[in-house]
């Protein structure tokens, strides 16, 4: 943490920072409680990968400040794979928001879920054209 804490008071121009929370192979456990809200000190969004760590360890995205955290089925919950579990922040999504260029992918685009079924209903307009056909 000191470490981070002097490189951050000479060098902190930076948009976001990622941080993987659990490294099975190393066994390294991040403290996110500590290194999540000293980058906010400075601004920067903090990207979570908990994967491996999700369902296992202690996740307070709010409390800690995270902006977005991933997790997947196939690790703690031993459940298959193919879900993907995330947490986005409000500032997260207002990055998101304010960028110059358009997200490219339809999938990776986290704005396409963005009050998904605010805006789609537990149909999609096409499903349900389909369905009342
Ligand atoms: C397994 C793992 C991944 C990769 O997840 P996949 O969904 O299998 O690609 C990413 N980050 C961490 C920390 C992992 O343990």
């Amino acid at each position: 943490m000191e470490i981070l804490e002097k490189f951050l008071e000479k060098d902190h121009d930076f948009k976001y920072a990622t941080i993987v929370h659990c490294d099975t192979p190393s066994g390294v456990l991040n403290d996110l409680s500590k290194i999540c809200p000293l980058l906010k000190k400075y601004g920067i969004l903090t990207v979570v990968d908990s994967v491996a760590a999700m369902g296992g360890e202690d996740l307070q995205v709010d409390n800690w400040q995270i902006d977005i955290a991933l997790g997947g089925s196939q690790k703690v919950l031993s459940a298959p794979p193919g879900l993907t579990i995330v947490s986005i922040s409000p500032l997260a999504y207002q990055a998101m928001e304010n960028r110059q260029s358009p997200i490219a992918s339809f999938y990776c685009n986290l704005l396409t879920f963005k009050d998904y079924y605010e805006k789609n209903g537990f149909l999609t307009q096409c499903q349900f054209q389909t369905f009342m056909d």
